[in-house]
């Protein structure tokens, strides 16, 4: 049988991002990362869940976390910085503006963030781990679980043949209705927003000058994220959360009359609009694992918590977990030395003191992300006064704007 200090089962954002964490904060590990689908290719585009037509705002918190592995470089290649966020609701003259230049606690290297294609992030991190110790699997399938101390003993099915891996920790990164929670009895809570997130890459006849647009309009919240030129075009990643049903009649307009329902929906702020790409649509749920942690496993990404996209924050969430997770095994093992080989990085309480430090900022961005967009989908006076009260604070107070900045930021005062 195989054996390794850590398997991560799931090669998406999260398990590929923890996986170069943990080779950088702690060395001395053994990582294995298991993906069921092929990713030997990493100049072609890589066919995972994660790596798909998206576009991912990676908020300044993540791009330092990004820096410190060395990636920022190759990123900042593909990625299109965002200089400044605009917050709106459809109908009212009232808005509110973050500068990177003015919330420079919130920025990094001048920007607010970057945004980047999912489609260019993946290569960009698969390429990263062929320079790392980290043993990449791919193709191959984890099927049974059994919890073994002192971790978990895996099945993994590769080419029609079946082995077994122990593992001293097991990370569970397998995505949302993560099969692998469900194999170990780990219940999950879920609220269904009855919503769709349309996503598609538009064409726009000016520059955006690193602007991110999040616009609040009477069909849903609306994100218009800065993208870089391609082919002399200038282009913008669109997120438009619909409610269940709008989207299917959305889908099927012709170009230009999605582009002339979209210009009236979304407005002027951005220019003309002048093509889309294809459209893909994403039910909306949060979903959230009722445990993230037990002796010998730790739950990463969309299978510990998936959340409403229009805030962004959800890669930032999970990428500020993974740093965490690698700081502190990274630190017990600095501290217990040779002991710490007996005790390993599936040891309870090394996996609790992760998740006290984690839960304050998971409990905040989760309540930003979830609370936000019912109160701007929202039609009734009441909640459209608050909106306006809200974008008033934000626009009038720097204090309010700070905090906000910060949030969304993923930074910590
Ligand atoms: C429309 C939309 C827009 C978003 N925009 C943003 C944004 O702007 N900013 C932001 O921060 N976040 C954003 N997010 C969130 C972000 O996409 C997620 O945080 C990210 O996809 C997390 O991926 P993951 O690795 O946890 O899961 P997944 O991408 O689902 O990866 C799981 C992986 O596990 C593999 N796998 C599954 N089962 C097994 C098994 N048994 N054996 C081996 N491998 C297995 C799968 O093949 C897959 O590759 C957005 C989400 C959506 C839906």
């Amino acid at each position: 049988m195989q054996t390794t200090d850590v398997a991560i089962v799931g090669g998406g954002m999260a398990g590929a991002s923890l996986a170069l964490l943990l080779t950088h904060h702690c060395p001395q590990l053994s990582v294995t990362l298991l993906e069921r689908q092929p990713v030997g290719g990493v100049d072609a585009p890589l066919n995972l869940p994660s790596f798909d037509t998206r576009a991912t705002a990676i908020a300044a918190g993540s791009l330092g976390i990004f820096s410190q592995l060395g990636l920022w470089p190759s990123l900042r290649e593909f990625a299109a910085p965002i200089r400044q966020v605009q917050v709106s609701d459809r109908g009212h003259s009232l808005g509110a503006s973050l500068d990177a230049g003015r919330e420079k606690a919130a920025s990094f290297d001048g920007m607010l963030g970057a945004v980047i294609e999912n489609a260019a992030l993946g290569p960009l991190l698969y390429r990263a781990l062929k320079n790392t110790p980290v043993q990449v699997v791919d193709n191959a399938e984890v099927g049974a679980v059994a919890m073994r101390a002192p971790g978990a003993e895996l099945e993994v099915s590769r080419a029609g043949k079946a082995a077994r891996l122990q593992t001293r920790l097991l990370v569970v990164a397998d995505g949302a209705g993560s099969a692998l929670c469900e194999r170990l009895g780990i219940a999950t809570s879920k609220v269904d927003y009855q919503q769709q997130a349309l996503v598609t890459t538009v064409g726009l006849q000016k520059d955006h000058r690193g602007i991110a647009f999040e616009r609040f309009t009477e069909t849903g919240p609306m994100a218009l994220l800065p993208l870089p030129k391609r082919a002399g075009m200038h282009r913008a990643a669109l997120v438009w959360t619909c409610e269940n049903g709008g989207h299917s009649s959305l889908a099927t307009l012709p170009e230009t009359e999605f582009i002339q329902q979209l210009q009236r929906t979304f407005g002027w702020r951005a220019g003309r609009i002048i093509r889309t790409g294809k459209l893909h649509h994403y039910p909306l749920t949060l979903s959230l694992a009722r445990e993230q942690v037990r002796r010998g496993v730790v739950l990463v990404g969309n299978s510990a918590h998936f959340l409403h996209p229009v805030a962004g924050q959800g890669f930032n969430l999970t990428l500020r977990d993974c740093d965490s997770l690698a700081r502190t095994i990274g630190r017990a093992m600095a501290e217990k030395g040779p002991d710490f080989a007996h005790s390993g990085p599936g040891e309870l309480d090394l996996l609790e003191a992760y998740w006290r430090e984690r839960q304050h900022d998971q409990q905040l961005t989760i309540g930003f992300s979830d609370k936000i967009p019912p109160l701007f989908a929202s039609r009734s006076l009441l909640t459209s006064g608050l909106r306006q009260l809200g974008l008033l604070g934000l626009a009038l107070t720097p204090a309010g704007r700070g905090a906000f900045a910060r949030q969304a930021a993923g930074i910590t005062p």
